[in-house]
């Protein structure tokens, strides 16, 4: 999907961050229920975390989950929640005990869609990946039950630590994938495009932007490979996945930015996928944590 330069719709969330959690932390009762649904396709689900007060600071999320009898009672909001507006079921980071303390009372909770007090805003007006919704959700006095908890109180953050690592990863495969559509794409124009009576590939300048390109994006490769197999390995380190996302994210947006130069003014056109995908590639560098968190991360393993 990411080769294709298609990022609409928000398929990677549902089925490779959203099926973890259940898949890695569910009851059996929840992975059966929610695992089929979702297969299907009959339920499409999101994963709330970021608030309009936190993003970054995943421990001082201010969304509450207070115990009433066998339920939750939770309050509070979630912003730029991707399949937020179609969303049934969300899991939702809250906190469980003392909202002024850090991770220690983090818990998820599945909520599904249509309970009483779980609203949605419109979807937000993004610069790109126009096809997914982005949204925020609204929680007022809604009761789920204990059952809805996943895994155990409190371990959230270690819960969200262990996924946001293959989170990650998928973000830097999906940029691999995607800046090495671009320059493929870019290729073929440039052999088309004629200035000056020549092809525009035939010009040196065109030549060597395109050699950069093409070994930057193989020296990222060969790392997300490596990357993969330790993965695969259960050895993938919290450090090693951010340093994909980090290095991958901006070596994609590199690559967008050069290709989009060479298409000249058609690569400013959105019929053009290049367009599109300067456009869309931006938040590859913001969610998932941001880049400036990816270094902190790294930096704290030195
Ligand atoms: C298209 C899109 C889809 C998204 N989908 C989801 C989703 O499905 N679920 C979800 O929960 N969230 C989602 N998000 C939210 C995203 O994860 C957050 O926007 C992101 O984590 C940053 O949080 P913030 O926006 O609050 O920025 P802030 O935390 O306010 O950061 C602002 C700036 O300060 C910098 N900064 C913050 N802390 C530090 C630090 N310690 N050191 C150095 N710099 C720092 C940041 O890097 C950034 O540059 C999505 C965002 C976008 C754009």
């Amino acid at each position: 999907q990411a080769y294709a330069m298609d990022s609409s719709t928000g398929f990677s969330l549902h089925s490779d961050i959203v099926a973890n959690y259940i898949n890695n932390f569910g009851s059996e009762a929840q992975k059966h229920y929610w695992l089929t649904r979702m297969a299907s396709g009959e339920t499409v689900t999101a994963i709330a975390m970021t608030e309009t007060g936190t993003g970054s600071d995943l421990q001082a999320v201010r969304t509450t989950a207070v115990l009433d009898g066998d339920d939750y009672i939770i309050n509070g909001s979630k912003i730029f929640i991707t399949n937020g507006y179609l969303c049934d079921m969300a899991i939702v980071v809250c906190k469980t005990g003392d909202s002024e303390k850090g991770s220690a009372n983090l818990s998820l909770i599945i909520v599904e869609a249509d309970r009483m007090g779980f609203s949605k805003g419109k979807p937000l007006n993004k610069i790109g990946m126009k096809g997914q919704d982005t949204c925020e959700l609204f929680f007022d006095h809604v009761r789920v039950p204990k059952e809805n908890l996943l895994g155990m109180e409190g371990m959230g953050f270690m819960m969200l630590m262990k996924e946001l690592a293959w989170e990650r990863m998928l973000v830097a495969i999906i940029c691999q994938a995607g800046a090495e559509a671009a320059l493929a794409h870019t290729v073929q124009y440039t052999k088309e495009r004629k200035a000056f009576g020549k092809t525009v590939s035939s010009f040196k300048n065109t030549r060597f932007k395109l050699a950069e390109l093409r070994t930057e994006i193989d020296f990222c490769r060969a790392y997300l490979d490596r990357c993969m197999q330790l993965q695969l390995e259960e050895n993938l380190g919290i450090d090693a996945a951010a340093a994909a996302k980090y290095k991958i994210s901006e070596m994609f947006s590199k690559v967008v930015d050069e290709c989009l130069q060479l298409h000249g003014g058609y690569g400013y056109m959105l019929e053009y996928p290049i367009a599109r995908a300067y456009l869309d590639n931006r938040a590859n560098r913001i969610y998932a944590g941001t880049n400036e968190i990816m270094k902190e991360l790294i930096s704290r393993s030195l």
